[in-house]
């Protein structure tokens, strides 16, 4: 009941997204409430409006739904919330697990956020190589994740245990 689905600008259903979220995205003026919850308001601060069952976004998103979302740098660091993947600081590179001139490719599981100086020290070797293990694994962005990439935003719907904690 507290997920809210979500609607292409073209009506077409994508997704859910968590109630907040959505709020999120309507107070973003990404989207627009087609359906809310007859007894149920958000309150806040700033914010009294009814919980919107279904939203549909302003804006069409060309996503592929049914795959994987397409890999992106950008998307990398915002899955791992701009931390480093071998020591925790704030990152702004990517870094490639198998590099890239052993074969590795641009993938969701080849790829972490890494601060610029891990990036370096890592140079052309494998994380065991180099004796930098990662802090935690890379993983594929669900269909959610996807569409909240597409629409620009800077996090991922349903963090991982170790992300939420470190964001608590
Ligand atoms: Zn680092």
């Amino acid at each position: 009941m507290r997920d809210t689905l979500v609607l292409n600008a073209s009506f077409e259903p994508l997704s859910t997204v968590t109630l907040n979220r959505a709020v999120v995205l309507v107070l973003q003026d990404k989207a627009v409430v087609e359906q809310a919850h007859p007894e149920l308001r958000m309150r806040g601060a700033a914010v009294d409006i009814p919980a919107p069952r279904v939203i549909r976004l302003c804006r069409y998103v060309r996503v592929p739904f049914r795959r994987q979302a397409p890999w992106s740098r950008r998307g990398v660091l915002v899955r791992d919330r701009h931390r480093c993947a071998y020591c925790g600081r704030r990152a702004t590179t990517v870094d490639h697990v198998v590099p890239r001139s052993r074969g590795g490719q641009d993938t969701w599981l080849n790829t972490v956020a890494s601060c610029a100086e891990d990036n370096h020290r890592k140079a052309d070797r494998t994380p065991a190589e180099a004796g930098m293990p990662l802090l935690r694994e890379p993983f594929e962005p669900t269909p959610a994740d996807a569409m909240l990439l597409a629409l620009g935003a800077d996090e991922f719907e349903a963090l991982p245990d170790w992300l939420a904690r470190d964001a608590a």
